[in-house]
């Protein structure tokens, strides 16, 4: 039987978009400038929803999606960080969690938006900047794990060699990860460090897209503790940073094998997330949380008090892919 679970109401899933412009290599020295597929129509309070047009010229066809927000390619992750994620950091030192998804198709800027480059860093990054900083006027503690969920099973990415992490469930139906690494961090310096080790485990396959791409749910979880150490009197927050792997249309990659079995379990899992942002937004009372490993794990950190952000990444040459996203990350408007 399918077992759901009873979400308190209230907590909503913030739905946005960031559109990456066009990479040099996409450029054609014959064909020149190329044009976006999509276009976004800013709300023009800025409070509301804006409005984001997806066109297949070829075809005449173009379809329109309500988001809680758009970011074009003058948008950088600073941006981003400061309007979306920032706001989210204080209610980690006062016990509440949150979590953060970034949704698109291979190629389509989710490493770039969470990870980022040396240069120009990620909002993995970017959020433990801040929440260092926050954490030297509150004395708080800050600790962090790494991990993938990869085929439903969930693996240790500090600690490559100990296999597969148990997902358990405690007393109060709260669910652990059993011996799971959690590494205390005192500086941005050390979390770099650990950080670059846990990103070189991560599992990576090649797929006919010619992309080295993610297979694998990649979840960086930041736990802050405030208060004194241990006592009743300390409050636990944890927010989850989340690499989603790409959201592949199995009939356009000629996926096979493995290749299909990986891509068959991504898209179950991806779609029983969407199941549950659904629920979520709908206010639903019950939320399908138990439909994937990946979705039990953040049960706590996703409704009841905790907040949550989901971005669709989309590259501006795909109608196919940027529908194939827009479709589940809309629906759960
Ligand atoms: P994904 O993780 O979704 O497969 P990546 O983050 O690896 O996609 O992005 C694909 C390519 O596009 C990379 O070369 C990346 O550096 C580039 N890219 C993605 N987003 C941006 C952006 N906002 N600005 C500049 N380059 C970007
Ligand atoms: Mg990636």
């Amino acid at each position: 039987p399918r077992r759901v679970t009873r979400n308190s109401p209230g907590s909503k899933v913030r739905v946005v978009v960031r559109v990456r412009p066009f990479l040099p290599l996409e450029f054609s020295p014959l064909a020149g400038k190329r044009h976006s597929c999509i276009e976004v129509c800013k709300d023009k309070d800025g409070v509301g929803e804006d409005t984001l047009y997806i066109k297949d010229v070829k075809i005449g066809r173009r379809e329109s999606y309500k988001l809680d927000s758009c970011y074009g390619e003058n948008d950088d992750i600073d941006r981003i960080f400061s309007m979306e994620l920032e706001p989210l950091l204080p209610m980690l030192f006062s016990g509440c969690n949150a979590t953060v998804f970034a949704y698109g198709a291979t190629g389509s800027g989710k490493t770039h938006t969470m990870q980022g480059l040396e240069e120009e860093p990620g909002l993995m990054p970017l959020a433990l900047m801040s929440i260092f900083s926050l954490s030297k006027t509150t004395k708080s503690t800050v600790e962090v794990s790494y991990y993938e969920v990869y085929m439903d099973r969930c693996y240790d990415l500090l600690e490559p060699k100990a296999g597969e992490v148990s997902v358990l469930e405690d007393s109060n139906g709260c669910t652990q990860l059993r011996g799971l690494t959690q590494v205390k961090v005192q500086s941005i310096e050390e979390f770099h460090d650990i950080f670059a080790k846990g990103c070189a485990n991560r599992k990576i396959g090649q797929t006919g897209l010619n992309d080295a791409s993610s297979r694998s749910h990649g979840v960086l979880r930041v736990t802050v503790t405030t208060g004194p150490a241990d006592s009743e009197n300390s409050q636990v927050g944890k927010l989850n940073l989340i690499d989603l792997a790409g959201n592949e249309d199995n009939r356009r990659t000629g996926n096979e094998g493995v290749r299909l079995a990986e891509s068959s379990r991504i898209n179950q899992s991806l779609f029983a997330l969407s199941n549950v942002i659904n629920a979520l937004n709908a206010n639903e009372v019950r939320v399908p949380y138990r439909d994937s490993k990946l979705t039990r794990i953040l049960q706590d950190s996703l409704g009841g008090t905790s907040s949550a952000l989901m971005i669709a990444c989309l590259n501006p040459g795909s109608y196919q892919e940027g529908i194939q996203t827009l479709s589940l990350a809309a629906r759960s408007k």
